[in-house]
């Protein structure tokens, strides 16, 4: 087993090396020109939660997800700028983005995030959770796109897969994207996912999820699958 996990370990950072390598063609590409504005491309990266509103809570470790979102979303703008892409993050610290805690703070906190991508108009968003289920078996990453968005759902069909792939190695089946009623998917014209990295509700996910290392890993997974939608190659 581990030294499955040894090979997978090298599949992965092989596909990321690979990624980069493939990435100038695929930035050079028609979409690639058509979504750039004279410099680079770019992405919002959008950590969910924060601040007063912590999302839902590790099982065993009692880890906020605001805090795992912004690990991993930190790690991600690290592997596409890796990639050559341009990053704009709409939360950049632990603090919520909705100025007060009075009255309304989550809708004003809301309110700012698609600001900020309205402002910077990018190629794409991805928004980073963590899931929780009243049953502790559920494992695994799910990718929510916005319904009837077909650039939305390619998105989220590369996410997806990319994830399943990482997921297939600590012996976890895989799931399907599904479209989802979520105001980060809704508030923008732009292709927009919002990817659950994993059940906090589940000891193996979490233990994954707050490995530093994985975070890393889990990065490097979504990057490829962003690579993987520009280039078209979702199926
Ligand atoms: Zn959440």
């Amino acid at each position: 087993m581990k030294k499955l996990m040894i090979v997978f370990a090298m599949v992965l950072t092989m596909s990321f090396t690979t990624a980069v390598a493939l990435c100038v063609r695929v930035l050079s590409g028609a979409q690639a020109v058509a979504a750039t504005d004279g410099g680079g491309m770019r992405i919002v990266l959008d950590a969910g939660h924060g601040g007063i509103d912590g999302g839902v809570t590790g099982k065993t470790t009692g880890v906020k997800e605001s805090d795992l979102n912004l690990a991993i979303t930190h790690c991600l703008k690290d592997a596409l700028e890796e990639l050559g892409f341009e990053v704009t993050l709409t939360r950049k610290t632990e603090a919520g983005l909705y100025g007060t805690t009075a009255k309304g703070f989550k809708k004003r906190d809301m309110q700012k995030r698609k600001e900020i991508i309205e402002k910077v108009s990018p190629a794409l968003v991805i928004s980073i959770h963590q899931n929780f289920y009243p049953t502790s078996v559920s494992r695994g990453g799910q990718v929510f796109y916005a319904k009837d968005d077909a650039r939305s759902l390619r998105l989220a069909t590369a996410l997806q897969e990319q994830i399943n792939a990482l997921y297939f190695g600590e012996g976890v089946k895989g799931r399907k994207q599904a479209a989802g009623e979520f105001f980060m998917l809704d508030c923008t014209s732009h292709p927009a996912a919002l990817v659950e990295c994993g059940f906090l509700s589940n000891a193996k996910d979490e233990r994954l999820l707050t490995n530093a290392q994985w975070q890393k890993k889990l990065a490097h997974t979504l990057a490829v699958g962003v690579l993987q939608y520009f280039s078209g190659a979702a199926t």
